[in-house]
C-alpha cells in the first residue's frame, strides 16, 4: 500500500482570483491601503516601544495613478520588509499551495466569493504584473524589488530605495484600464478609506484662495487665485472615535452630514457606541425620521473594521429594523476579509447586533423615563422604527412595550398601561373585552369620532402605515382586549353592552324600510342593516367590518392592492330605525319622493364617507335642489 497526497498545480490561481473576483475587483485599493497602514501602525508602535529609533518623519501614504506608464504605486512609510520578509509574507503564504487557497476562500452557499478581500494578492486582479518595492526600517536593511507576472514565479533582487517602506506598483491589465483614471481610484478610496487613521494623498485638487500677503487696491477686493494643493482623502480622526463626552451637538449633525451630504433632513438624535468588553465596538447610530417608505432608507449603516469601510449591505447582519438607523459601525472582531454570508454567520457579528439592538432599546426607554415631554415631541417620528422594530424581532418589543406610545385623536400620549387604565371601566363590553377605539383620518372619520365622543369614549389616533400590522401584533398580547376602528361598525355594536335599545318601529315597517334601502343599493357593495340606535344618534351611517378591512390594508401593504381577491371592498349600510326621518320616509304617500328622500339618504352617508364621486355626486346635486 501506499500513501500520498493529491498535488494541486498553483499555476492556476491567478485565472482563479481574476474570475471569481472580477464582481468586487475594486477592493484591491482597500486591501493595498489597508497594509500600508497596518505597516505604518506597525511602526509607529515599535518608535513608541523604543524599538525603532529614527525619525518617523511624514506618515502620508502616497497613491500614483500613471495613465501613460500604466502603474497605479501605493506607496507608505511604514515598516517596510526585507528579502527574507517578503518571503515569507509573500511568497510562502500565496504559494503555500492552490489547496489552502481554496480552502481558505472557498465558496460559500455556491456564491461567488463576493465581499472578499485577498489580501496583497488582491492587487493581480487588475494587475499582469506586480512588484514591491521595500526597505525594512531596519538600519542596515537593503533594499528588495519583487516582481511577478501571476504565474506562480517570481522574482526577487537587491534594489535600489533610499526611504524606508514600501511601494507596491501595480501594471494594470488592459482589461482593468479604467482603474487608471484617477477619478476612479479617488472615489475608491473615498469609498473605503475615507476614516483610515495614516492620511491619504492622492494627486491635487483646487483650492481657490486669495494668495498670501497680497494687498487690495483701492476699491478693489483682492482676486481669489487657483491654488494646487495636494488631495488628501481621509479624516483621521473620525468623530466615532472621539470621547463622547469632548463632543457637541453641532458636531454629530455635522458628521452626520459629512456622511449624507445628500440627506437634509435632520436626524432626530443619536447614540454613540462604546463598549470594549466584551467585544471592541465603537460607532454613532443616528435616528431619521422614518417615513413610509422603508426600503429606500436602508443600507445606510456602514460597517467598519478599524476604519477600513467594509459595507453598507447590512441585510441579515443586523436586525431589519436596524437598518432604518443611519450611521457607522466600527469593529476589530467583524471578519475583514468575508463574504456576506459569512459576515452572517460569524458569532461575533451576531453578538455585536444583539448588543446593538440592546443600546437602542436602552436608549429609548432612558430618553423616555429621563424627558417624557421630549420623548412625547419625537415619538410621531420614532414610531414607524418601533413599531418595525416590534414587528420584526420579538426581544425588542419586551423591551419597547413599555415605551410605546398610543397617541389619541386629541393628540394626547399614553403608555399601553396607562391607556388600558384609561378606557377600561366605560369601554368594556358585555363580554368582558376592552375595546380601543381608533381612527385613521381625523377628517374624513369626524362623524365616527364625534359619535364616540359623546358616549364619553376615547379614541386612538392610528394613521401610521405599519399600523394595522402592529394592531394584529398587539391584540393577542394585551389580555381581553379588542381594536375596532371607529367606522367598523355603529358605537352600540362596537362596544357592545347589556341593555338593548328599544325599537320604536315594529318588525314589518323594519323590513319594509329594508327592502326600500336596498332597492337603491349597490348590493353586491352594501348590506343594508336596519339598527335601534338612540334618537340623537346619525340616521344612516356606512361601516366597514374590522375585519375584512384590515385583510385588506395588510394586502395593499404588501403590494397585492389588487391581487387575487380583486376589489372586494364591502360596506355595511346602517339605517336607524329609531331616528325621525326612517319613520318619516316610512310614512311618505308619494312614492317618487319616498324614493327621492331613499336616495338622498344613502348619497349623504355615502359622501360622509367619500365614496360619492362622478355621476352619483352630480345627480346628488340636482336632487337636492329639486327636493328644497
Ligand atoms: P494580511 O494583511 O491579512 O496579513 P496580506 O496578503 O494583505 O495579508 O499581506 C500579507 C503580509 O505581507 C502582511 O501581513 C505584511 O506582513 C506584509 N505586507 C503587505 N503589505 C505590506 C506593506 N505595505 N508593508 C509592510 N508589510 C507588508
Ligand atoms: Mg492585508
Amino acid at each position: 500500500m501506499s500513501k500520498g497526497q493529491i498535488n494541486v498545480q498553483t499555476e492556476n490561481i491567478f485565472p482563479v482570483i481574476k474570475k471569481f473576483l472580477y464582481s468586487e475587483h475594486d477592493i484591491f485599493i482597500r486591501e493595498l491601503i489597508s497594509n500600508a497602514v497596518d505597516a505604518t501602525q506597525k511602526l509607529k508602535a515599535l518608535s513608541t516601544m523604543g524599538k525603532f529609533e529614527g525619525d518617523l518623519g511624514d506618515l502620508t501614504i502616497h497613491v500614483k495613478v500613471d495613465k501613460d506608464a500604466k502603474t497605479i504605486t501605493v506607496s507608505d512609510r511604514g515598516l517596510g520588509m526585507t528579502a527574507e520578509e517578503v518571503d515569507k509574507y509573500i511568497n510562502q503564504i500565496a504559494f503555500s499551495g492552490a489547496e489552502e487557497f481554496l480552502q481558505k476562500f472557498k465558496m460559500e452557499d455556491g456564491n461567488i466569493i463576493g465581499h472578499f478581500g485577498l489580501g496583497f494578492y488582491s492587487s493581480f486582479m487588475v494587475s499582469e504584473k506586480v512588484e514591491i518595492v521595500s526597505r525594512s526600517y531596519q538600519p542596515d536593511a537593503k533594499a528588495v524589488r519583487w516582481s511577478c507576472t501571476g504565474s506562480p514565479d517570481y522574482e526577487m533582487e537587491e534594489a535600489d530605495k533610499a526611504d524606508r517602506g514600501t511601494d507596491i506598483i501595480l501594471h494594470v491589465a488592459d482589461d482593468a484600464a479604467e482603474f487608471l483614471e484617477e477619478s476612479t481610484i479617488v472615489s475608491l478610496l473615498r469609498k473605503y478609506c475615507r476614516f483610515l487613521p495614516i492620511p491619504i494623498q492622492c494627486g491635487e485638487e483646487s483650492h481657490w484662495e486669495k494668495p498670501e500677503g497680497a494687498e487690495a487696491k483701492e476699491g478693489e477686493e483682492v482676486k481669489e487665485v487657483e491654488v494646487k494643493r495636494p488631495r488628501i482623502i481621509n479624516d483621521t480622526h473620525p468623530l466615532w472615535k472621539q470621547s463622547p463626552s469632548s463632543i457637541t451637538p453641532e458636531q454629530y449633525l455635522e458628521f452626520y452630514r459629512q456622511l449624507y451630504p445628500m440627506t437634509f433632513e435632520e436626524p432626530l438624535f443619536q447614540i454613540h457606541l462604546n463598549v470594549d468588553y466584551p467585544f471592541n465596538l465603537t460607532g454613532i447610530l443616528y435616528f431619521p425620521k422614518v417615513r413610509n417608505q422603508l426600503e429606500i432608507q436602508k443600507n445606510k449603516v456602514q460597517l467598519y473594521c478599524n476604519q477600513v469601510f467594509i459595507t453598507d449591505q447590512l441585510e441579515g447582519v443586523i436586525p431589519e429594523f436596524m437598518m432604518l438607523l443611519h450611521g457607522v459601525i466600527d469593529s476589530p472582531d467583524i471578519p475583514l476579509n468575508v463574504s456576506r454570508s459569512y459576515l452572517q454567520s460569524d458569532a461575533n457579528v451576531k453578538k455585536i447586533s444583539s448588543h446593538i439592538t440592546k443600546k437602542v432599546a436602552d436608549k429609548l426607554e432612558e430618553m423616555f423615563k429621563n424627558d417624557r415631554e421630549n420623548y412625547e415631541k419625537k415619538w410621531d417620528d420614532l414610531k414607524v422604527f418601533i413599531e418595525y422594530g416590534c414587528l420584526t424581532d420579538e426581544k425588542f418589543y419586551e423591551r419597547a412595550k413599555n415605551f410605546i406610545l398610543f397617541k389619541n385623536v386629541d393628540g394626547k400620549y399614553y403608555t399601553m398601561d396607562e391607556y388600558r387604565a384609561g378606557v377600561e371601566t366605560l369601554q368594556k363590553d358585555k363580554n368582558d373585552i376592552v375595546v380601543y377605539l381608533y381612527a385613521h383620518d381625523l377628517a374624513t372619520q369626524h362623524v365616527y369620532i364625534q359619535s364616540a365622543k359623546e358616549k364619553g369614549y376615547d379614541v386612538l389616533l392610528m394613521d401610521g402605515f405599519l399600523d394595522t400590522h402592529f394592531i394584529n401584533l398587539l391584540e393577542p398580547k394585551l389580555e381581553k382586549c379588542r381594536f375596532a376602528r371607529v367606522d367598523a361598525d355603529v358605537m352600540e355594536k362596537l362596544i357592545e353592552k347589556d341593555e338593548p335599545m328599544p325599537a320604536k318601529l315594529s318588525e314589518a315597517e323594519q323590513t319594509s324600510l329594508k327592502e326600500l334601502f336596498e332597492k337603491c343599493v349597490d348590493k353586491e357593495k352594501f348590506t343594508v342593516q336596519i339598527a335601534n340606535l338612540s334618537e340623537g344618534e346619525l340616521p344612516i351611517m356606512i361601516t366597514q367590518n374590522e375585519f375584512m378591512r384590515r385583510f385588506q390594508d395588510m394586502q395593499k401593504l404588501s403590494g397585492q392592492g389588487n391581487g387575487m381577491y380583486g376589489n372586494f371592498e364591502h360596506y355595511n349600510l346602517v339605517v336607524n330605525g329609531n331616528h325621525a326621518l326612517a319613520g318619516k320616509i316610512l310614512g311618505e304617500s308619494d312614492e317618487a319622493r319616498k324614493e327621492a328622500l331613499t336616495h338622498q339618504l344613502i348619497d349623504l352617508a355615502l359622501l360622509s364617507q367619500n365614496l360619492l364621486t362622478g355621476e352619483k355626486l352630480s345627480d346628488f346635486v340636482k336632487r337636492s335642489v329639486e327636493l328644497m
